[in-house]
């Protein structure tokens, strides 16, 4: 059975994107079968995978109005290791179509089951809104991931999310949880990064992943090699971090 995470933060620049693809890639690496679902009309882990959003046949939204399977729809990004369930501005569109729909919220959810052997892991990047597809996704999900930046209003931030959460869990999907927050783009040098990670743990507790992932330039730069870090640059320091990253979340797996 697949271990079904969504990548969310309604707020966007926080290193969702990165996040889905270097994991993905990382899981991949650790010989892990992943689908990526992008559920970001933006397209960038589309884009951050290899593919081309402007040239796709099928994709997430013909999956969510019923009109191809995710067997059907599905891309293999060849150099990355995974599948990728893609995404572009049509996308968009279906947050309006489906609001007349029945179901309209577990469209992602009876699409996967049918997939649920194939893969280890899927992992959904999430749009950053509390929108219909995000709901989609975590009506689908085990759990969510959730990155963050250490900044002063880090924790205001989570408040939104952690309520949506537990909503979606009370009425919709008694299985969601907080999988974990992980700390992106961290500089240890800055003090205030510090405080506020010592602050996270203070709160969360374990819910607060080992893994740091460092802020880390050749990250920001393989999207536009249409690579996950990971894949780009191995050897940098935030490829290895999500490459930690990833083998933290095949131990923690089993118990999730
Ligand atoms: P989101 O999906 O939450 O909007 P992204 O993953 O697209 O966020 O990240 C926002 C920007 O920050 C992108 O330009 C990305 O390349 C950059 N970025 C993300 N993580 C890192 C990191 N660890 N180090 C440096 N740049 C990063
Ligand atoms: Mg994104």
């Amino acid at each position: 059975m697949a271990k079904i995470f969504c990548i969310a933060n309604q707020k966007g620049g926080v290193g969702k994107t990165t996040t889905t693809v270097n994991l993905a890639a990382g899981l991949a690496k650790a010989g892990q079968r992943v689908l990526l679902v992008d559920l970001d009309p933006q397209g960038n882990a589309t884009m951050g995978s290899g593919i081309d959003k402007r040239q796709l046949e099928l994709s997430v939204y013909d999956v969510l109005l019923e009109s191809a399977s995710i067997a059907e729809a599905v891309v293999k990004a060849e150099k990355c290791g995974y599948d990728v369930l893609s995404a572009n501005r049509e996308l968009a569109g279906a947050e309006v179509e489906l609001v007349q729909l029945e179901h309209r919220d577990q469209r992602l959810k009876t699409a996967l089951a049918a997939v649920d052997g194939d893969y280890d892991f899927v992992l959904i990047d999430c749009p950053p809104s509390l929108s219909m597809l995000t709901l989609n996704g975590l009506c689908s999900a085990h759990g969510v991931i959730v990155p963050m930046q250490c900044e002063y209003f880090a924790l205001e931030g989570l408040t939104d999310l952690v309520n949506t959460i537990k909503q979606v869990h009370a009425n919709l999907n008694k299985d969601l949880k907080i999988i974990g927050l992980l700390r992106v783009m961290f500089d240890p040098r800055v003090t205030l990064q510090m405080q506020v990670s010592d602050q996270l743990k203070a709160h969360f507790g374990d819910k607060v992943f080992d893994t740091v992932i460092p802020r880390n330039v050749r990250l920001a730069e393989a999207p536009s090699y249409g690579l996950p870090g990971v894949v780009f640059d191995p050897s940098a320091k935030g490829s290895q971090a999500y490459v930690e990253f990833a083998c933290e979340m095949v131990k923690r797996a089993p118990t999730l």
